[in-house]
């Protein structure tokens, strides 16, 4: 089957080892995708390989309620590298159904059922994740989930709630956002699910505090927080957690992507109150891979190779030096109007103006296509209606000398890119 999202290059990808596929004639091309956010560790990891195969000739799938050392190993390592309250996990192996069965728990715990979520969220092309996704179009597939209600993104480059001296007035959008909630719940609000930066909802990082004021807009009514960090969980932003640097804690917080470097490897992590409820209301979410022994044991890999080889700090240095590089270039390009992001996870908004912000979304096509012909893989973070912000995320594996490639290439491009339009 067909698909193409722009940016999308069909070239066929022999291999890909590290931070690099080969293309059929073993051109090199360095992959800032992460392999689109789950190579955390880059391709091809030796961990990663070697659990595979012992897993695989060992315990590969057992499907009967059974409890493996994997899976009990890896809702242990969570629950380290998490707040105390977030103690319980459930494996599974997609972030789509990791969102369905949070929000699921959130039905069953509050015994109400709306969901909101920000108006460029991406959390699945499932069902329940598929009804609270506004950053791909809703059109041509009849009615959604009932009780989906959203909030506008706090997007300091683009919102138009300003102050009187221009700056973003997030207090003010999110009090709006939720004036708006409230007149239009049926009085049954469950949840509220956002990633803690949008990524595919054009790389947003909220502003400082808008978590913990959404957390107090949620206690208000009784809702609880749910957190996909498909694609910023695990390091990834140079913290464990993008949540931790909002200074707040989720009561559902899903994984996926990364946890898997590159498999399918999700989990739902909860309080014990939470997990209690559900359990005594008979919660249900069965799958043929839940608790998946395989699974666990590349997520159990993961945590613990991140662990190790303490890659938070080290996404965290790396990305001043891609943050650096990128601002050196924004000093000299005029069509970069903004970037964003933290750790090895940023975003780079492509204008025609400055002053306009008129999205750049041709251009942001061909800058990606001439970084693709020159042995740059990077991807367009779709957010609705502007298609011009590139998504910069290399695997937390990445040498500091492919960074500078990688920023050298970028430079080229987006000359090349002007001069040929
Ligand atoms: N949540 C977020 C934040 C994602 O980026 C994605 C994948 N793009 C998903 C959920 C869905 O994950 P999957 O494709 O594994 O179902």
């Amino acid at each position: 089957m067909r698909y193409g999202p722009a940016g999308f290059v069909p070239t066929i990808i022999e291999r890909a080892e590290g931070c690099r596929m080969y293309d059929e004639n073993g051109r090199p091309i360095l992959d800032f995708t992460s392999g689109q956010m789950s190579s955390l560790l880059g391709h091809g990891h030796p961990a990663v390989v070697e659990t595979v195969s012992r897993s695989v000739a060992t315990l590969d799938h057992l499907f009967s309620g059974m409890v493996t050392r994997p899976v009990v190993g890896l809702a242990e390592a969570l629950a380290r590298t998490l707040p105390e309250s977030l103690s319980k996990a459930m494996i599974l192996t997609t972030g789509g159904e990791s969102n369905e069965a949070a929000i699921k728990m959130a039905k069953l715990y509050t015994r109400k059922h709306e969901i909101v979520s920000f108006d460029q969220s991406y959390h699945g092309s499932t069902h329940a994740a598929g009804a609270a996704t506004y950053s791909l179009t809703r059109a041509g597939y009849g009615p959604v989930a009932p009780g989906n209600l959203i909030i506008p993104t706090p997007n300091s480059y683009r919102s138009v709630f300003r102050t009187r001296n221009g700056e973003h007035d997030w207090q003010a959008e999110l009090d709006f956002g939720f004036a708006m909630v409230d007149r239009q719940s049926v009085g049954s609000l469950a949840a509220f699910i956002a990633e803690p930066i949008l990524g595919t909802g054009g790389l947003i990082p909220p502003p400082e505090g808008y978590f913990a004021a959404l957390r107090r807009k949620c206690d208000e009514r009784g809702m609880l927080l749910i957190l996909d960090e498909a694609q910023t969980g695990l390091c990834r932003t140079g913290d464990w957690y993008a949540f931790q640097h909002q200074g707040v804690a989720p009561d559902i917080l899903t994984l996926s992507k990364t946890l898997g470097a590159g498999l399918p490897v999700a989990a739902v992590v909860t309080s014990e109150e939470i997990e209690a409820t559900c359990a005594e209301r008979r919660f249900m979410f069965t799958t043929t891979h839940v608790s998946d022994p395989l699974a666990a044991a590349v997520g159990l890999t993961v945590v613990r190779t991140l662990e190790a080889e303490k890659f938070d700090s080290v996404a965290r240095r790396l990305g001043e030096r891609l943050t650096k590089g990128l601002r050196e270039l924004q000093s000299r390009h005029e069509r970069i109007g903004d970037i964003r992001g933290r750790g090895l996870f940023q975003g780079v908004e492509l204008v025609m103006d400055r002053d306009t912000k008129e999205p750049a979304d041709d251009y942001g096509t061909a800058v990606t296509a001439a970084c693709f012909d020159r042995g740059l893989h990077l991807n367009i973070a779709q957010m609705r209606g502007v298609n011009s912000i590139l998504r910069i995320a290399p695997p937390l594996t990445v040498a500091e000398e492919d960074i500078d490639l990688a920023l050298d290439i970028l430079d080229q491009s987006l000359k090349s890119a002007k001069d040929a339009a």
